[in-house]
C-alpha cells in the first residue's frame, strides 16, 4: 500500500516537472508563451495570453450599455470568439505540447552592481556605435552616476540629482541605437515609446503612464527589475507647445505637464499583463525614482533659433560681427542652450527635469562607410559570415563602400538607408552564388553599385576574375 502511494506521488512529481519543461499555449490564439509573454493560468491546464485576455475585456467594455453587457450585440460581432466553458473541460481540445527552448544564462557585458568606470562603458559602446564621441562620453558618465546612485541608494543628506537625458540629433544619427546598445550592455529592461502617441489621460491615444507598463512588460512583470530600467521617449520635439492655438493642447503641452511627476520620480499604478487599466486586471505600483528617462528628438528648426540668438548677440556692442557668420556652421547644434529649447516650445519645468542635454552630429559619408564595416555586428560582416558558410569569400572595394554611402546620403535618413541599399545589391549575389560550387570569391566593385558594371567573381583557386559578370 505504502509502495503504491509512493509510486503515485513520484508520477505526479514527474508530470509536474515535465509540464515545467513544456511551452504553454494560449487557449484562444494558440501562440506559445515564448511569443506572447507571460500567460494567465486557469484550472485544467488552460492558459490565456495577456493579449487575448485584454481583447476579451475590451470587447466586453465596448458592449456595455448603461453598465450592462449587451449580449445579443456581442454574439453578432464578427471575430468575437467567446470562451466555451464546456470545451475547457474537454482534454482533446488541448493544444499540443511544445518543449521550451533552453535559454543559456547570459552574462551582461557590464555588471550593474559593480558598475564599471565611465571610460569602460564608453569603450564598450565604441565597439558598436561609430562616431558620436561627445554623446557616448556624456551618456557613459550619466549612466555611471545614475546606477551608482541607485546601487548605493545615497539619498541621505546630499541628494544626487537624477541623470535623465535629452538627446538632440538628426534622424538616423543613432539616438535609438545608442540607448538600445546601452540597455543591452547593462542588461536592464528598456521601453521605447513614441511621444506622438501620448496624450493627456482621458483622450484618444496612450496615456502617459502607459510607458511604465511597457517597461514592466519588458521586465517580464518583475517590478524590481523594471524600477532599474530605462525608458526612451522618442520624437520628444513633437510634443512642443503649439504656437497660436486657442484649443486645449492635449498632445503637446499637456503631455509635457503630465510627464513631470514621472520624470522626477513617483509611485505609478500600472496594470499587470495588460496595457490599459480596467477592473479585471490586477494593478501594481512602480516607483519611477530610479528609472532612467532618456528623451530624444530631431528638433527641426532648432538651428534657426540658435542662429537667431547668436546673431543677435553678435550684432550688439563692441564686438559686432558679420551677420552670416553662423549660416554654414556645421557645429551650430552643439551651441544649443536651455533658452533655445524653451523657445522651441518645451516648458521650463520639463527641461528642468532633463538635466543632461547633448547633441548628436549628422553622419558624414566617411562615417557611413565606417558604420558599414566597423561595428561588432556591422552589416558587411553579417553578409561575409553568411557567404562564408558557403565557403565563398566576400569583399568590398573601398570605392564601392563610398558609392553606397553616397547613395545613403542622398536619402537624408542617416544610417537608416544603408541596409536597404545594400540589400538591393546583395540580393542577386545571394541568389546566384550558391548555384555554382566553383565560385570562391566575390568582390563588389564601384561599377556594380553605380550600375555600369558587375562584381568581380573568382573561381576557387584562381586569381583572375571571370569576365562578363554583369548585373
Ligand atoms: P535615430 O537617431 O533616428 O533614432 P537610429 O538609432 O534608429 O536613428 O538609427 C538607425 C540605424 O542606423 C540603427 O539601427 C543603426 O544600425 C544605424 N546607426 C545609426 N547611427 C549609427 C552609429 N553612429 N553607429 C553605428 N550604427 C548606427
Amino acid at each position: 500500500m505504502r509502495d503504491d502511494f509512493d509510486k503515485t506521488q513520484d508520477l505526479i512529481e514527474e508530470e509536474e516537472e515535465e509540464t515545467e519543461d513544456y511551452e504553454k499555449f494560449c487557449f484562444l490564439c494558440h501562440r506559445p508563451e515564448s511569443q506572447t509573454g507571460k500567460m494567465i493560468d486557469l484550472p485544467n491546464n488552460i492558459h490565456i495570453c495577456s493579449d487575448c485576455m485584454q481583447k476579451s475585456f475590451d470587447t466586453m467594455n465596448q458592449h456595455m450599455t448603461n453598465g450592462k453587457i449587451n449580449y445579443s450585440d456581442l454574439f453578432n460581432m464578427p471575430n468575437v470568439s467567446m470562451i466555451d466553458l464546456s470545451s475547457l473541460q474537454n482534454p482533446i481540445q488541448q493544444p499540443k505540447k511544445v518543449k521550451k527552448k533552453k535559454h543559456e544564462e547570459k552574462k551582461p557585458a557590464l555588471d550593474l552592481k559593480n558598475i564599471p568606470a565611465p571610460h569602460k562603458i564608453k569603450a564598450t559602446l565604441d565597439e558598436y556605435v561609430i562616431g558620436q564621441e561627445h554623446a557616448k562620453k556624456v551618456m557613459s558618465v550619466a549612466v555611471y552616476n545614475h546606477y551608482k546612485r541607485v546601487a548605493t541608494d545615497t539619498m541621505d543628506d546630499i541628494e544626487i540629482e537624477k541623470s535623465n537625458m535629452l538627446m538632440i540629433g538628426p534622424t538616423g544619427s543613432g539616438k535609438t541605437y545608442l540607448v538600445k546598445t546601452l540597455a543591452r550592455l547593462l542588461d536592464v529592461p528598456l521601453a521605447i515609446a513614441d511621444a506622438t502617441s501620448l496624450t493627456e489621460a482621458g483622450y484618444i491615444g496612450d496615456d502617459i503612464e502607459s510607458v511604465v507598463s511597457k517597461l514592466l512588460a519588458a521586465a517580464d512583470n518583475d517590478v524590481e527589475k523594471a524600477e532599474h530600467g530605462i525608458i526612451f521617449i522618442d520624437e520628444i520635439d513633437k510634443i512642443a507647445k503649439k504656437k497660436n492655438t486657442n484649443q486645449r493642447d492635449v498632445s503637446g503641452e499637456a503631455v509635457q505637464q503630465g510627464m513631470l511627476k514621472l520624470l522626477e520620480g513617483s509611485e505609478i499604478e500600472v496594470p499587470v499583463g495588460a496595457n490599459s487599466k480596467n477592473a479585471m486586471v490586477p494593478l501594481t505600483t512602480v516607483n519611477t525614482r530610479n528609472i532612467l528617462f532618456i528623451c530624444g528628438g530631431a528638433f527641426p528648426d532648432l538651428e534657426n533659433i540658435i542662429k537667431e540668438r547668436l546673431n543677435k548677440q553678435a550684432s550688439i556692442g563692441f564686438y559686432a560681427d558679420l551677420k552670416d557668420k553662423y549660416d554654414n556652421d556645421p557645429h551650430l547644434l552643439e551651441k544649443v542652450t536651455v533658452e533655445d529649447i524653451r523657445a522651441f516650445g518645451m516648458i521650463p519645468e520639463f527641461i528642468g527635469r532633463l538635466p543632461i542635454i547633448f547633441t548628436l552630429e549628422g553622419l558624414s559619408e566617411d562615417m557611413l562607410v565606417k558604420i558599414l564595416k566597423e561595428p561588432k555586428n556591422a552589416i558587411l560582416k553579417q553578409y561575409q559570415k553568411l557567404l562564408e558558410l558557403d565557403e565563398v569569400k566576400l569583399e568590398f572595394e573601398e570605392e564601392a563602400l563610398h558609392a553606397i554611402a553616397a547613395k545613403a546620403m542622398e536619402k537624408k535618413t542617416g544610417a537608416r538607408a544603408l541596409r536597404a541599399i545594400l540589400e538591393e545589391y546583395m540580393l542577386d549575389i545571394m541568389y546566384e552564388i550558391p548555384k555554382d560550387d566553383s565560385i570562391g570569391q566575390v568582390i563588389i566593385t564601384k561599377d556594380y553599385i553605380e550600375g555600369t558594371g558587375g562584381p568581380k567573381i573568382l573561381l576557387r583557386g584562381s586569381e583572375v576574375p571571370l569576365l562578363g559578370a554583369a548585373r
